[in-house]
């Protein structure tokens, strides 16, 4: 029979609840520190797998930026973020992009698509230049 104490932060909701759980055997025998009952259901899914939304950034050629900011669509299993990462190092997009749009799909088998959240293109970062040079005479 063996017993382990774990520590948890609900990343749930902003509150960020920290949790105390003790296992026997793999099953729970206890737990505080969650406000609600979506901290159990999170505890429960530490214990099977791990799951995040990944965020990250692409390369992309001819915009202002050189990197555009993207994320899955739906928490995918942490283990496999090395995997995601090394697709998207392979990614090199070109303006236009579009808010939301699906940059690669099923990505790493994990059933999420990476998206674009934001929108890139070459009139929207000219605008932005002006805009800038409006506010520094004003
Ligand atoms: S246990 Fe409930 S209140 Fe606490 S962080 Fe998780 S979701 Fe939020």
């Amino acid at each position: 029979m063996s017993t382990e104490k774990r520590h948890f932060i609900c990343v749930t909701c902003p509150i960020g609840c920290e949790i105390d759980v003790e296992t026997r055997d793999g099953e729970i025998v206890s737990m505080s520190g969650n406000k609600c009952s979506k901290g159990e259901e999170f505890v429960l899914q530490e214990l099977k797998e791990p799951m995040r939304t990944l965020t990250s950034t692409v390369r992309i050629k001819g915009a202002r930026w050189a990197m555009l900011p993207v994320r899955t669509d739906n928490a995918i299993p942490k283990r496999l973020f090395p995997s995601v990462l090394a697709e998207l190092a392979q990614v090199e997009l070109e303006v236009p992009v579009k808010m939301s749009e699906v940059i690669l799909s099923n990505v790493a088998g994990t059933g999420a698509d990476v998206v674009a959240t934001r929108s890139m293109d070459r009139s929207s970062n000219g605008q932005a230049r002006r805009r800038r040079r409006a506010t520094d005479v004003g």
